[in-house]
């Protein structure tokens, strides 16, 4: 592939993957959402409250009121909804009851329910009759430290697992998203250097991830980062398969969306009502939330396919639930009118 430009080489390897994986197709990211050089006509959001927002909780959340926040997100026009994680209850006790909550919700037609799967362990129980999850989710990480922290062995180490994950999900016709945490910055390591961003984004993809989910853990990206990490990403992985997901622990959520928009990405990471932090990243404050993405990309005329007020009405239920302040802007200005 020496001689190849970089852009013909992203699409060989693109279209090889639809190729090689027919019932891969659907969830490949249709060119026709990018324009060139102008913000994308359709943003893909994926809702990650459920898991990435509750894992952090430090009361045990009831299982009924994780099934109902799934059940009432479904019905705001979401088309994916990452619903639990599949990682030893011994390290996130929150998660413990996967497989129940994968039982209770009421499954729409139009949304698809992936969940976390770190190892061939987690992959199995998943995948098992009595959880039957359809789609599932790699979580690697682009800073060694926070690797060997957060899932216990060496950024080489997570991909061995992660390809054997692949290897049995490819086997059974499940799509496998992946995650690389520590996009922007570890909380261990300071910042993180994009070739190591796109090392472990193209070993991910490579390795068959329909999705790579970038994700600034900590919140410290700037505009300026997230440039130049998607700069140097997108040169090895084709925008089409990525997404971004950001926390808003420096404010900054928003205006890096909106820079990975500038650049062709055109999939969104985001919690209803902000919540989350991530446990292991000291400081760390919520995901931006889905409110607030939503309140943004429809004022600039993208289409999400999800209803606002909805999702509004979805954030004051988890909030009241856990008794908690919204973090969401857009939802503190809404509820203020009342
Ligand atoms: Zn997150």
């Amino acid at each position: 592939m020496g001689n190849v430009p970089t852009t013909v080489k992203h699409c060989l390897s693109h279209e090889q993957l639809a190729r090689d994986y027919p019932w891969l197709k659907r969830w490949l990211v249709e060119e026709k959402s990018l324009g060139a050089h102008e913000y994308p006509e359709f943003v893909k959001i994926v809702e990650v409250g459920p898991r990435d927002g509750l894992q952090n909780e430090k009361e045990i959340v009831p299982t009924e009121v994780k099934v109902q926040l799934i059940d009432r997100l479904s019905d705001t026009g979401l088309s994916v909804i990452e619903a639990t994680s599949f990682v030893s209850s011994k390290w996130v006790p929150q998660m413990a009851d996967h497989t129940e909550v994968l039982q209770g919700i009421r499954k729409s037609p139009n949304v698809r329910y992936p969940v976390l799967t770190p190892n061939m362990h987690g992959f199995q129980n998943a995948v098992s009759l009595a959880a039957g999850a359809t789609e599932v989710a790699v979580f690697g990480s682009a800073s060694e430290t926070f690797s060997r922290k957060n899932i216990n062995c060496s950024i080489d180490e997570s991909m061995l697992r992660f390809e054997e994950v692949l290897n049995a999900a490819k086997d059974q016709q499940i799509p496998v998203r992946g995650y690389v945490s520590c996009a922007l910055g570890c909380p261990h390591e300071g910042p993180i250097d994009p070739s190591k961003v796109t090392e472990v984004a193209k070993r991910l993809y490579e390795m068959g991830c329909y999705e790579v989910s970038l994700g600034d853990t900590v919140g410290v990206g700037t505009p300026g980062s997230m440039a130049a990490m998607l700069r140097s990403v997108t040169r090895e992985v084709p925008c089409r398969a990525l997404a971004v997901h950001c926390h808003d622990t420096y404010g900054q959520a928003l205006a890096n969306i909106l820079t990975a928009l500038q650049m062709g990405v055109c999939v969104v990471d985001s919690a209803v009502a902000g919540l989350g932090g991530c446990p292991y990243a000291q400081g760390s404050s919520g995901n931006v939330s889905t409110e607030d993405v939503l309140y943004m990309l429809h004022g600039m005329g993208i289409q999400t396919g999800v209803d606002l007020s909805k999702m509004i009405a979805v954030g004051d239920f988890i909030c009241h639930s856990l008794n908690r302040k919204t973090n969401s802007r857009v939802a503190q200005a809404r509820g203020s009118q009342l």
